[in-house]
């Protein structure tokens, strides 16, 4: 019997795996995955800041890019903000996880059922665990939601484009019914990540409209796109309200975007999923039971904690029109760094609080505040 089996190897259940691996090597872990590699087909980034430093340490392997500072700009403000940020690329994720894993990764491995303690595949072979661990993404949830929705694309330029380091929010882009920003990441003189994000009501992207966008974007700048290399599109949950309890269906230990582990306003869940690993790799005992009550409190601790997103949500996504969330963003980059550092991490204070709402918001917070209910 293998002591914890993790379904699904995205990002939450390989980090999670990786991690017991690493600090309890006398516990077997197999990690099962219906995709041929690991981490399926995404750019996952994070602040340096959203990490702990010993966390830091220990991803640090996982870290394709880094860069020193990052831009975003707005019709009236542009900034850089000398704070590091960081990706990790999915085929650096596979590489080193399955390393790691050896013959505890099973890829190519669909699970049609699972219980605390079995497993059952799509085969019909079934395996017994001392522990199972359910980590198979986001699926529907019965909260109040926006959407982060983009298409990104690895691009290679015919001349070095003179990007030296990311641009987070470029919101300067024609603003059709949505807030819409490009994000751009550096690869290297030649190669880049362009994405065409928007704040939106609803989940899905219009592929040829947002591939339209991205080269308007890059001709604008002078960049010569030669080839597209890669495409990568998502749709994250924003939610405006509800109970974390609607995550946690059934009895089996949940992970990632499946156990509401994941900022509120940006729908990132990088940052929890490392927090998480953390926490399971220093359990012990470890039963389901605790591993259900001890993950299910963490998640719960943090929903909890970060009602105020869900406010600034409902902010964004209620009280102000598609057109007017643009300026809820300019203003909060007009912040000190250090608060936007917590803001990302998800640790804003009281007094943070106070100091988002105060002054003279380009959208009434009292407006948000009318849809508390939801
Ligand atoms: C394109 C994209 C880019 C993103 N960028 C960022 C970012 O920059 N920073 C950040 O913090 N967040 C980012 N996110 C948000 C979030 O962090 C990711 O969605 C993250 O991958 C969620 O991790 P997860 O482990 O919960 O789910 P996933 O990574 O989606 O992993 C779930 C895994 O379970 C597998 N699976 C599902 N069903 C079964 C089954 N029945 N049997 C076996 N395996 C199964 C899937 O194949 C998948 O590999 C991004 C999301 C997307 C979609």
């Amino acid at each position: 019997m293998v002591d914890v089996v993790i379904v699904g190897g995205g990002l939450a259940g390989s980090l999670a795996a990786w991690r017991l691996r690493t600090r309890r090597p006398d516990r077997t872990v197999m990690l099962l995955e219906a995709g041929p590699v690991l981490g399926g087909n995404h750019t996952w980034s994070f602040h340096a800041t959203d990490l702990a430093p010993a966390a830091r340490q220990w991803m640090a392997p996982l870290v394709a890019h880094r860069w020193p500072r990052h831009d975003v700009a707005f019709p009236g403000r542009r900034r850089t903000i000398d704070h590091e940020y960081c990706s990790i690329t999915s085929s650096r994720l596979h590489d080193v996880v399955s390393a790691a894993l050896g013959d505890g990764l099973r890829l190519g491995t669909t699970v049609d059922a699972l219980t605390p303690t079995t497993v059952r595949l799509a085969t019909g072979e079934g395996i017994e665990a001392g522990v199972v661990i359910d980590a198979r993404g986001g699926g529907p949830v019965d909260v109040p939601l926006g959407w982060q929705t983009f298409l990104g694309q690895d691009v290679v330029c015919a001349r070095p484009h003179g990007v030296t380091h990311p641009m987070l929010m470029d919101a300067t882009v024609p603003q059709d019914g949505a807030f819409k920003f490009i994000y751009v990441l550096p690869w290297s003189a030649d190669r880049l990540l362009i994405e065409d994000t928007a704040y939106a009501d609803t989940p899905g992207v219009d592929a040829a409209a947002a591939r339209g966008a991205i080269a308007r974007y890059a001709e604008a700048r002078g960049w010569q796109v030669r080839e597209v290399v890669r495409e990568e599109t998502g749709s994250l949950p924003i939610p405006l309200g509800g109970a974390i309890d609607a995550f946690w269906t059934g009895d089996v230990p949940r992970l990632g975007m499946r156990a509401g582990l994941f900022h509120p306003t940006t729908g990132y869940s990088l940052p929890d999923a490392v927090a998480t690993a953390d926490h399971l790799a220093g359990m012990d005992p470890f039963t389901p039971a605790r591993v259900y009550s001890e993950v299910r409190t963490m998640a719960t601790r943090r929903w909890q904690t970060r009602g105020f997103f869900r406010l600034l949500n409902r902010w964004l996504f209620r009280a102000a029109q598609p057109s007017e969330r643009a300026r809820i963003l300019e203003q909060f980059y007009g912040r000190p760094a250090d608060l936007i550092a917590r803001f990302y991490g998800a640790r804003l204070t009281a007094g943070d609080h106070l100091r988002l709402v105060a002054g003279r918001p380009p959208v009434p917070v009292w407006r948000a505040l009318a849809h508390l209910r939801e």
